[in-house]
């Protein structure tokens, strides 16, 4: 089973950000988080993969984040090897929260977005360049198994040579991940960008070549990991795999249904998760299209993997109808494998939309 433990909360809203994220949370609120957590998680299964994500989990104090991987170690078994990530930003590291961290977790990963003082400050983010020297510094001293670092391409106000200067900067911190991704424009965030920037896509190829020269494969659209780097609970999801989500909005998959827990004040009552209504068609349409943002794409049995999911044969069928439709150089298609290619990546959104309408 892969776990998603959603903490929301957050020190202020980014201008960029769309998510669900709740800024300025007393500690009494996150108390009251830790509290409904407590009483309402049961796990059912093994955890092969454990992601702690938000918000901005390391936003919980010592005290809370040591009662919160208590409650894990209490109530979850782990498969040997299993994965436990931690989201975090680098204003809100302390050595105890890094030790902490680094006894009960087996992978970080940091919010950095831009090296930059004066882009971060243009998209909202706080953190000073002294802090996020210093979180570094936190990080590496512990040596986490695996270490990524988030990083945003083509902002308002950096230039390409800034963004590959980070780009060094982050590899020279010893990750062994980059999640590297341009904004979009997002109709509730702060922030307002242009809807029609061709700079990111300008970029992307060469920032693919960079981080290859460097030995960093881009295994999904925007995700670049050194050998052995890649995170498993994202590839687990992105292939179908069974999801517990745990905390306000977190999402969960049982292999026949999908829900969506509560936000945050309905959560605290307890009120149950909302169910998602798609068809079970059109959700193997999405487990389908989704893991098509990775370079491995589909093999039969990864597909055979997926539950209740149809034929190896049907989907063969499938991709060939959206690919006679759409640009024959985006599709790797044989009985083998279904994947995109750089370009077929590069219009994921297209494909994508099309597999979703497929048969609908
Ligand atoms: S830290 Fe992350 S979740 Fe929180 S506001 Fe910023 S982008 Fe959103």
């Amino acid at each position: 089973m892969n776990y998603y433990f959603h903490v929301p909360f957050c020190a202020s809203k980014c201008g960029y950000c769309a998510f669900y994220s709740l800024p300025g949370a007393g500690a009494q609120l996150m108390d009251a988080y830790l509290e409904q957590l407590e009483r309402s998680f049961v796990p059912c299964g093994r955890a092969e993969t454990v992601y702690i994500g938000g918000g901005t989990p390391t936003l919980l104090s010592e005290k809370q984040l040591e009662r919160f991987f208590k409650l894990l170690h209490d109530r979850l078994e782990f498969e040997v090897g299993a994965e436990i990530s931690c989201e975090g930003n680098p204003e809100s590291l302390t050595q105890d929260k890094v030790s902490l961290l680094r006894e009960n977790i087996t992978r970080f990963s940091m919010g950095v977005q831009s090296f930059d003082p004066g882009v971060r400050a243009n998209i909202g983010r706080r953190c000073s360049q002294q802090a996020l020297e210093k979180a570094i510094e936190l990080v590496q001293q512990a040596r986490f198994p695996h270490w990524n670092m988030d990083l945003i391409f083509a902002l308002p106000g950096q230039s390409d040579e800034a963004f590959f200067a980070g780009a060094e900067r982050a590899l020279l911190s010893g990750v062994d991940h980059i999640s590297c991704y341009a904004l979009t424009a997002e109709e509730n965030a702060l922030l307002k960008l242009p809807e029609d920037d061709d700079r990111a896509s300008e970029l992307l190829p060469r920032i693919v070549d960079f981080l290859s020269e460097k030995g960093f494969r881009r295994y999904e659209i925007s995700n670049f990991a050194a050998p052995g780097g890649e995170c498993r609970h994202n590839m687990n999801v992105w292939r179908g795999g069974l999801l517990y989500g745990a905390g306000p909005t977190a999402c969960g998959f049982d292999g026949v249904d999908r829900w969506t827990c509560r936000e945050l004040e309905e959560w605290l009552q307890g009120k149950e998760p909302e169910q998602d209504s798609i068809s079970p068609g059109a959700r193997l349409n999405e487990i389908f299209a989704v893991n098509l943002r990775t370079g491995a794409g589909w093999t039969p049995e990864l597909w055979n993997r997926v539950p209740g999911g149809d034929s190896w044969e049907n989907r063969c069928r499938i991709i060939k109808d959206v690919a006679a439709g759409l640009e024959k150089n985006w599709f790797i298609i044989s009985e083998e494998r279904i994947a995109l290619t750089g370009d077929g990546m590069m219009f994921w959104n297209s494909v994508a939309g099309e597999i979703f309408d497929y048969g609908t």
